[in-house]
């Protein structure tokens, strides 16, 4: 049976009215929110139109946090190689996701969601390399309860070719047999996606370039087309080192972004992760066709890639997201955290406090803004009549949150994991008494814990070939 469901007593964050919650109420029928009442009489009478009433006494309900860029594979590679650059990281991490098969893939996506569940986090756009297991991955999404924004890989392009790295020919070889995404049967697999999965209420599907530079011409035509005639959202990583922005202007007049607007892939269903190594002048493309930048401080420091400027972006009106990326180079997956670095980062180089970004704009990006990223602007992210109910219930009177009465920049600073009482998503209960009820987390729990060793010796050969390639991708100079 469908929701009609009343909680009752919350404070309310809202965004649009300031740092202040609201003492009210919020009515959900179906996946939606139907009203929010902020008076004694409309609480009065939206009560009276709800089959179950939930007091949320000492409560606060806020819009479920929106994760704008994961790797749902990455959460079996916790302890893994993470003290290396991106690049020859990259090798490590190829190398496990290999070993992982159909298994391996729906244990990491429901482990995934219930280390975001437990955050507060309802949606996430999982950019999934490993596409021979679209479907475990799918089916698991679909059965852990969040919203998924699904954008399986293509690419044909490998670092060490884009950045020339020199390798001896043996090691080339052997990177070389990794399989690499051809355009007939990306765009077959966009396609069946797309028809199987179309008008879900939950999983939409999301074209998933890994890089601009890591497809060739035959891939980023099928990127745009496709976008085009199916109206889909794109989602890829753009400059996150160094060398990735200095070989993109060797190689493209004016630099990456410059040659992503001559091939038309810019537009407002386009979200980039990353963007730290954009130059000034970049912004201004991405502002004026609506591109959302994903930001993932704690996984560009963990690599050492450096950090967005993100005081700049929000200054040149680029639309802004917040992300974890992977659990083997940002930890955790946890917003509040994530929120936190994007307030504290900007700060070291800012001499005018006024002009550092504040609480409500890092919850922004965490909400709306990521909303953005997953294709799903305007749906998501505020507590607000129509939009989906997407909600978490947040327990003021544990220690971290307990005080003053809760406020906006309160709950960025102090909110966590251990203050997540319930969450809702489309309407539907998926944790709540802090216990998941979508899926059986013990149940994932000891099977991933019965996988592990075996994972880990599969990996074992891939692992070799990392360590062996690796020092060729350090001797580079970035
Ligand atoms: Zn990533």
């Amino acid at each position: 049976m469908a929701a009609s469901l009343y909680i009752a007593n919350a404070r309310l964050v809202r965004l649009g009215v300031g740092d202040a919650l609201s003492p009210g109420g919020v009515l959900v029928e179906g996946d939606s929110i139907a009203a929010v009442a902020l008076t004694p009489r409309e609480e009065a009478e939206t009560r009276a139109r709800a089959r179950e009433v939930v007091d949320a006494a000492g409560m606060v309900l806020m819009p479920g946090l929106v994760n704008g860029h994961y790797h749902s594979y990455s959460t079996l590679l916790k302890g893994t190689q993470n003290s290396l650059p991106l690049e020859p990281w990259a090798l490590y991490t190829a190398a496990y996701g290999r070993a992982l098969g159909a298994e391996a893939i729906r244990l990491a996506v429901l482990l995934g969601a219930a280390e975001m569940l437990r955050n507060g986090i309802t949606a996430c756009l999982d950019h999934f390399p490993h596409t021979r297991h679209v479907e475990a991955a799918l089916t698991a999404h679909e059965a852990s309860g969040m919203r998924v924004a699904f954008a399986p890989f293509m690419h044909d392009v490998f670092d060490h070719e884009f950045l020339e790295i020199a390798l001896p020919p043996a090691i080339r070889a052997e990177l070389e047999a990794a399989p690499r995404s051809d355009a007939a049967g990306a765009e077959r697999m966009y396609r069946d996606l797309v028809g199987r999965w179309r008008g879900h209420r939950r999983v939409t599907i999301v074209l998933g370039p890994n890089a601009f530079q890591r497809c060739s011409r035959s891939l980023t035509d099928v990127w745009r087309r496709l976008g085009d005639e199916l109206g889909l959202a794109a989602h890829t990583h753009l400059v996150e080192t160094e060398a990735q922005a200095e070989r993109g202007r060797a190689l493209w007049p004016g630099g990456t972004v410059a040659e992503m607007e001559r091939r038309g892939l810019l537009t407002e269903r386009l979200s980039l992760a990353h963007g730290i190594w954009l130059a000034p002048d970049e912004a201004e493309p991405l502002a004026r066709h609506g591109v959302t930048v994903v930001h993932n401080p704690a996984s560009n420091l963990m690599l050492g890639s450096g950090r967005l400027a993100l005081a700049a972006m929000l200054e040149r009106g680029v639309p802004l997201a917040l992300g974890t990326d992977s659990s083997n180079s940002g930890g955790p997956h946890d917003l509040f955290e994530v929120m936190r670095l994007a307030l504290m980062l900007p700060r070291l180089e800012m001499r005018d406090p006024r002009a550092w970004p504040g609480p409500r704009q890092v919850l922004a990006m965490a909400t709306t803004g990521s909303a953005r990223a997953l294709g799903l602007g305007g749906f998501l992210g505020r507590i607000e009549r129509g939009q989906r109910a997407d909600l978490v219930l947040i327990d003021t009177g544990r220690a971290a949150l307990a005080g003053a009465p809760v406020t906006v920049p309160h709950l960025v600073q102090h909110g966590g994991a251990d203050a997540v009482a319930a969450v809702m998503v489309d309407g539907a209960w998926v944790l709540r008494d802090r216990r998941i009820l979508a899926f059986d987390e013990r149940a994932v729990l000891e099977r991933v814990a019965a996988i592990s060793t075996e994972l880990f010796a599969d990996a074992r050969p891939g692992i070799q070939l990392a360590e062996a390639a690796a020092p060729y991708f350090l001797r580079q100079a970035w």
